[in-house]
């Protein structure tokens, strides 16, 4: 049996959105130990709605397969939405992750998160 699925496949193959986002909105960047993942998340957001997204990830397959896959999920969608996003909706949409990358699905759910994060701290400012 695969590792991965084909979906994991393709898009770590073909990752969407990959890149910077010069005037972002939100930047959020996070880490994790285990398999040395850093994940850079821009999004670009107008009245509430995110009109682009683009992520840089150093790490493994996993990582960039879920980080593509989210910005993918998120695109075009309401803030409040994507505050929503689970890694587990992003492995499901991935048609699954093998267990032990799980962490990786994880820093996609929270590398957007410290990006909205940082979106809401710019509008209060
Ligand atoms: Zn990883």
């Amino acid at each position: 049996m695969a590792l991965y699925s084909e979906t994991v496949m393709d898009h770590f193959l073909h990752p969407r959105n990959v890149g910077v986002i010069e005037d972002a909105d939100g930047v959020g960047e996070v880490g994790n130990a285990k398999c040395g993942d850093i994940m850079k998340m821009y999004l670009k957001i107008e009245n509430g709605i995110i009109v682009d997204v683009k992520f840089e990830t150093f790490g493994c397959a996993s990582a960039i397969a879920s980080s593509s896959m989210a910005t993918e999920m998120i695109k075009g969608k309401p803030v409040v939405e994507a505050m929503l996003l689970t890694n587990k909706a992003v492995a499901e949409a991935l048609d699954g992750l093998p267990a032990h990358k799980m962490h990786c699905s994880v820093l996609a759910e929270e590398a957007i998160q410290a990006a909205l994060e940082d979106y809401e701290r710019r509008k209060a400012e």
